[in-house]
């Protein structure tokens, strides 16, 4: 048994100061510290002691990207994020080319197994999002649209063992039909994104099996008092919802309503790409040629879309632990702040995606 003591911890009724956190394989308990038994003892410093983050929307980070189909990049990606507090996580591909798509989804299938061995050296892979191909250029952000897909939920049902997440434009042709095959027939959860899906037609896909909302306010049709949009259809049903919690990709002076119209159903995401935990210059991003950021924050981005890979995106830099503190800074005391993020960052992420951890 080992105990850290000296530490702040989160649970989901908030935080417990001047106790000790048991554990062993698992958590084992909080007790005082003058009980504590164990074999070993770490001082947290007066750090906090949080559940293992879960990010279900990642690309990349430390120079590699999922897309790039490389079994070296994926376990660096894993060794990297574990050290910002992941422990389990969904490489999550761009819109790239379909066979490009099968190659990163193999390395995935191949590498899914041995995270889950004790030796690994990285954050457990839980499986893949595949955000995209199927959605409408209208709104393809940073996605390339050369490689954009009608719905087709044969092609994808082939990968039914290790995608868990799907992001699409349920109003592009068949995609209604796409949300009905893909449900019955797998496990997938099938998110809208990269969308410009109308109110009335986000409620038709959720009505059709939709569960979840990519990267909430970002790529969609955003909330107007006359027309809600995909938003509005998020705040107002029982989906899921992302949020890219850097306060740059949405204001943070949403948080607090986000939470309240949420509440457990909101996951903290970081959309990370290749340029995370990069020192500021320039990369590579999937088929643009490149990207550059500077930027000594926490969570960093280009600094003006001009610099960036395209004229309308900027790079995703954030971490899981920065999007933690960023949403425990930024939002008010009144909506407890703590507790729900380690919600968001733990339960919220395995309950939507469906997949067992050890929180
Ligand atoms: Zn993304």
């Amino acid at each position: 048994m080992k105990a850290i003591v000296n530490g702040i911890i989160l649970t989901e009724q908030g935080e417990i100061s001047g106790k000790a956190l048991l554990f062993d394989e698992r958590f084992q308990g909080i007790v005082s510290t003058d009980e504590v038994d164990a074999d070993e003892i770490i001082d947290a410093q007066g750090r906090y002691i949080a559940p293992g983050l879960v990010d279900v929307h990642i690309h990349g980070y430390l120079g590699e990207d999922t897309s790039d189909g490389s079994e070296e990049g994926i376990r660096t990606i894993a060794r990297g994020i574990l050290a910002n507090g992941v422990t389990s996580f969904l490489p999550t591909t761009m819109t790239v080319d379909w066979r490009e798509l099968e190659a990163a989804f193999d390395v995935v299938r191949r590498l899914m197994p041995q995270s889950r061995n004790e030796g690994f050296d990285g954050a457990e892979i839980i499986g893949c999002h595949a955000e995209g191909p199927f959605i409408d250029p209208q709104r393809k952000g940073a996605q390339s649209a050369d490689h954009i897909l009608p719905p087709q939920a044969d092609l994808l049902l082939a990968h039914r063992d290790i995608v868990r997440i799907v992001t699409m434009a349920p109003e592009m042709p068949g995609g209604l039909d796409f949300i009905k095959q893909v449900t019955a027939d797998s496990d997938i959860v099938v998110s809208i994104g990269h969308s410009s899906a109308t109110y009335e037609q986000a409620l038709e896909a959720i009505k059709a099996g939709a569960s979840h909302i990519t990267h909430l306010f970002n790529a969609m049709t955003g909330l107007n008092h006359r027309k809600p949009g995909i938003v509005g259809a998020a705040l107002t049903t029982d989906v899921y919802a992302e949020l890219i919690a850097d306060a740059f990709h949405v204001h943070s002076g949403l948080f607090h309503l986000l939470h309240v119209a949420k509440g457990d159903r909101l996951v903290l995401v970081t959309d990370c790409t290749r340029a995370g935990g990069l020192p500021d210059g320039s990369t590579r991003w999937a088929a643009s040629p490149s990207l550059s950021r500077a930027s000594k924050a926490a969570c960093r981005m280009a600094p003006s879309p001009a610099a960036c890979c395209t004229s309308t995106t900027r790079c995703a830099t954030c971490t899981s632990w920065a999007a933690f503190r960023c949403w425990t800074q930024c939002t008010p005391p009144r909506s407890a702040p703590h507790a729900p993020s380690a919600r968001m960052t733990a339960r919220a992420p395995s309950a939507m995606a469906r997949t067992p951890t050890s929180y």
